[in-house]
């Protein structure tokens, strides 16, 4: 079974990791409506992991007996800083899934709850590929600065996550 803090604290992390994909998918509009394909692609693939984290907390809570409950998703931004520096938004977020994820990590180990000390450890391992990656390029972005061909350039190497050579 379940215990009851680390329930409801995993509840709420649901909404989080689908508040992240609802974030992803809102920034792959925004560069996909500017014809930046390539992060678009990526943005959408983001999306779709992050919906498999929150069916990870969903399964998790049902199989130890407790109850998965959803929740009302706040809504992601709509007016998004320019291309070269709206990626950032992504990095940021990530910033504060680690802290999330953290402090369930710390509620687990208070509450004696090995099977949920156990779960978590996935998304510790995640996190530290999560924030890697928006960071490279946000970063590659910030370097870029408004050049649209040097954005372009990138679009085409982000457009390449998933697929093979
Ligand atoms: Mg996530």
């Amino acid at each position: 079974m379940i215990n009851k803090k680390v329930e409801a604290a995993f509840n709420k992390q649901i909404a989080e990791e689908q508040y992240s994909a609802m974030l992803y998918l809102a920034l792959a509009g925004y560069y996909e409506s500017m014809n930046f394909k390539g992060f678009g692609s990526w943005l959408r693939l983001q999306y779709e992991e992050e919906l498999a984290h929150a069916i990870k907390f969903f399964n998790f809570i049902i199989e130890r007996g407790g109850t998965a409950e959803l929740s009302a998703l706040p809504k992601p931004p709509t007016k998004l800083p320019p291309p070269h520096q709206a990626f950032s938004l992504a990095y940021q977020h990530e910033q504060k899934i680690t802290k999330l994820i953290d402090s369930l990590y710390d509620l687990a180990l208070k509450e004696k709850d090995y099977p949920s000390q156990s779960f978590l450890k996935w998304f510790i391992d995640e996190q530290v590929e999560e924030e890697a990656s928006t960071l490279e390029i946000t970063e590659k972005l910030k370097m870029i600065g408004d050049k649209s061909s040097g954005i372009l350039m990138l679009d085409h190497q982000v457009g390449k996550r998933g697929k093979k050579e």
